[in-house]
């Protein structure tokens, strides 16, 4: 192995960042070695990618799925199980970058446990921010961790801002696609089915994540980890529609000029940025070719058919309970709607509903993060009854 080697333990490694993670990794076998894999439950995709990165561990959270993969693993693969075990794989005094790509709020422990040992920190994980984005950025400060994100928005907007002067910013956009129901009547949004919401026009996600995306609530997360990634105010934060979804997001200086950065709709390119330390890598993506697409298109989001969008502003000048109170309520809402207990406007309004019924403080603790969490669900539970 050379000096220049990076080891990497890679949370999240069996799911679709996971995958694209790997698929980088492996074009550059030189640049990259997998200190631990971990997994939730997927112990057949483990057991796969175990194979092609040949990890010095492998954790599965769940303990049922780790006994699954015994004697299985290549020989001298460590196999563990658990959160702890997690956490440790996150920390660990030999790991140089952590992809911290678990799914929701169950990631926040093992990332966190990255940036307090250090780690460069490729975040995928929106959750993060989200929830506990004073307490994550705070601690990246304190412990002189690099916080990468791995979302094609704010990978374009690192990419942007890469050698300029933080003050100079005026407006940071971030692009949304608009989802499967940006030029529908707004009247006609209250039947629309599961299967519908589900149907995104560019990329393929997962249920939770595309419904998200058709209520635009995806990208109200995605301001809210804006502003602590970036460090920017609300009023410096916005979104546009471009339906096309290849400029990822633009920044805006002082003097008027404009940045964008333009890529194919893959995810293994914001990860090959967030992987190399200067020098670019290729990631397998094809060229992008303007003359085929012929256009981009800009439109103002439109407040009345997305009302998550108004709700962000709020919350981001809101308090810190504010923010986890409204990523909760979405989470239970998202699912209602998703088991067909709720229509698809009610998704927002619970939300709404549930926000003017929290608390609005700065939150700078993890109990407290997860006392408001707990609050905002059963809340969201409450007001879906009604
Ligand atoms: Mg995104």
């Amino acid at each position: 192995m050379n000096e220049k080697t990076m080891k990497l333990t890679v949370l999240g490694a069996t799911g679709s960042i996971g995958a694209s993670t790997a698929d980088v990794m492996l074009r550059h076998p030189d640049k990259f070695k997998a200190y631990a894999l971990v997994g939730h439950r997927n112990s057949q995709r483990m057991l796969a990618l175990a194979h092609q990165l040949n990890p010095e561990v492998v954790v599965m959270t769940d303990a049922g799925s780790a006994a699954e993969l015994k004697g299985k693993l290549p020989a001298g693969v460590e196999l563990q199980s658990g959160m702890d075990a997690a956490i440790a794989a996150a920390s660990d005094s030999s790991v140089d970058m952590v992809m911290a790509a678990m799914v929701g709020s169950a990631g926040l422990p093992a990332a966190l446990a990255a940036v307090y040992a250090g780690k460069r920190v490729g975040l995928a994980n929106k959750e993060c921010l989200v929830t506990a984005g004073r307490i994550f950025m705070q601690a990246a400060k304190e412990y002189d961790a690099v916080v990468v994100p791995v979302d094609s928005e704010h990978a374009a907007v690192h990419q942007a801002l890469a050698g300029h002067d933080h003050d100079s910013i005026t407006r940071i956009i971030l692009t949304a696609s608009g989802g499967p129901f940006r030029d529908r009547d707004p009247a006609s949004l209250v039947n629309v089915t599961p299967e519908e919401a589900i149907a995104h026009p560019n990329w393929n996600m997962g249920a939770k994540i595309s419904v998200d995306s058709a209520t635009m609530m995806n990208k109200a997360l995605e301001l809210i980890e804006a502003r602590w990634l970036f460090d920017m105010p609300a009023d410096k934060l916005s979104a546009i529609i471009h339906p096309q979804s290849i400029v990822h997001a633009m920044v805006e200086y002082r003097d008027g000029s404009v940045l964008a950065q333009l890529a194919e709709q893959d995810m293994r390119s914001p990860i090959a940025y967030a992987l190399q330390t200067g020098e670019r890598l290729e990631a397998g993506i094809p060229w992008l070719d303007l003359a085929k697409t012929g256009r981009l298109d800009f439109q103002a989001v439109d407040i009345a058919r997305f009302p998550a969008m108004r709700l962000v502003q709020d919350v981001m000048r809101g308090g810190d309970s504010l923010a986890i109170s409204l990523n909760a309520a979405n989470e239970v809402a998202n699912q209602a709607f998703r088991d067909r207990k709720i229509g698809f406007m009610d998704i927002v309004t619970t939300v709404e509903a549930v926000l003017l019924r929290v608390e609005n403080v700065p939150v700078d603790s993890l109990e407290a993060v997860w006392s408001y969490d707990r609050e905002a669900r059963v809340l969201a539970q409450e007001m879906m009854i009604l």
